[in-house]
């Protein structure tokens, strides 16, 4: 059998502490073989019996956005919470070439922290118009050989009642957009704005993937609208959204029903730590709460839930590396879970259940499935989240994507 590349000695992610290593066979960017001594001709790779996982997966991004920390005013009394007006104020200032620029930086970034794929949100308020749209759509195919982008275009500043808002999204949906999105927040009609985006996820055929449930007024919530909606027209499985943070002011009894209601009609939560914390409490002096939502507990209950880094470098997030495993430890430490089941569920959260969010049908360690592989010098995906391991190497449909050298150590 000839391939175009073998990855020889392995250890697997998805297999158990005491697996044999494996070679994995690759051909036409495709895993084609997985077994221990494989015997095959092509080029070859000898991984030193290090971990391989299936590539990281930001469920819920937004690249328009990212590296404007600089551009922004600093908020000095901390609460006020004006975050999203501070981003508007400047978004007049935007142009094609510096959002691509900025979201190039961050994507390389995201590469060699192990991303493979990414959903990122996309505004297209008409103080933007469709620059982050038609930027994100070349960067999206300029880095088609190292990362899968899709994008979700949504109205972050309100849509009812505002000029010019549906008509930029559904131009965006014209053009092929493959998800839509819904800023439920800063809607004068937060219901009507679901409603609507049901109605185009329909017309257009695409998926859904709302901002919802962020805060702390829990007696408010909008999930069951959505569950409702999702199950009256059948959208199960093809319908997400990002914060969910109210859940987290909930009773465990309720959070249970929550991740119940959630799994039973296929609706997926992104919980966003990093952004989450920056802005939870704001109106509290002192014993301020968290805001970050127990997806293991939802998880638990039957919910598919996933962790990502929303924002990088601007109000939302004043901060960022574009790490999502050094993000999925922020939320392990805040929630409090530990040990190799719970931090083994936040591995999945960043790989096999955002590939569930994201409907990716050719992601896994499986033959037959793409050649989307990292390298990790850590023990399992428990070990990478427990030490915020960095990503050694990585592949997409079997080339390489980076290579992290090693740091040396100068003794006298
Ligand atoms: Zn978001």
């Amino acid at each position: 059998m000839a391939l175009d590349l073998i990855l020889r000695n392995a250890r697997l992610s998805t297999a158990d502490a005491n697996q044999v290593p494996v070679d994995i066979g690759i051909e036409n960017g495709k895993i084609a073989a997985l077994k221990p001594s494989l015997e095959a001709d092509g080029p070859e790779q000898d991984i030193g019996g290090k971990l391989v996982s299936p590539g990281l997966i930001e469920s819920h991004f937004h690249l328009d956005k990212a590296l404007i920390n600089d551009r922004v005013e600093i908020q000095p009394d901390r609460m006020i919470r004006d975050h999203m007006e501070r981003t508007a104020s400047i978004k007049h200032t935007f142009t094609p070439e510096d959002i691509y620029a900025r979201s190039k930086t961050t994507i390389e970034q995201c590469l060699q922290h192990g991303v493979t794929h990414m959903r990122t949100q996309i505004e297209v308020d008409p103080n933007v118009g469709l620059l982050g749209f038609e930027a994100i759509e070349q960067l999206r195919k300029d880095f088609a050989w190292a990362i899968d982008i899709e994008s979700c275009v949504f109205l972050q500043e309100g849509w009812t009642g505002v000029p010019g808002a549906d008509e930029n999204l559904v131009r965006c949906l014209d053009q092929g957009a493959p998800v839509v999105g819904g800023g439920i927040r800063y809607d004068t009609d937060g219901d009507g704005q679901i409603r609507r985006v049901f109605e185009l996820a329909r017309e257009y055929d695409v998926d859904v993937d709302f901002h919802l449930d962020g805060g702390y007024q829990a007696d408010e919530l909008d999930y069951p609208l959505v569950c409702e909606i999702t199950d009256k027209i059948g959208w199960q499985n093809r319908v997400a959204f990002g914060h969910g943070s109210k859940y987290s002011c909930l009773p465990v009894r309720q959070q249970a029903a929550i991740g119940k209601r959630l799994g039973a009609s296929g609706v997926s939560l992104a919980v966003l730590p990093a952004t989450d914390l920056f802005n939870a409490g704001r109106h509290m002096e002192h014993t301020v709460m968290r805001g970050v939502t127990d997806a293991n507990t939802l998880i638990e209950n039957g919910a598919n839930c996933t962790i990502s880094s929303n924002n990088v470098l601007n109000p939302f997030t004043p901060f960022g590396d574009c790490s999502l495993v050094r993000i999925t430890n922020l939320y392990a430490n805040v929630v409090q879970r530990y040990g190799p089941k719970d931090l083994g569920v936040c591995f999945e959260m960043i790989t096999d259940r955002a590939a569930k969010l994201m409907r990716l049908n050719e992601y896994g360690l499986e033959i037959g499935k793409a050649a989307d592989l990292v390298v990790w010098d850590a023990s399992s995906g428990a070990d990478i989240i427990a030490k915020i391991a960095l990503p050694l190497c990585s592949f997409k449909r079997g080339q390489q994507i980076f290579a992290r050298e090693a740091p040396k150590l100068f003794k006298p």
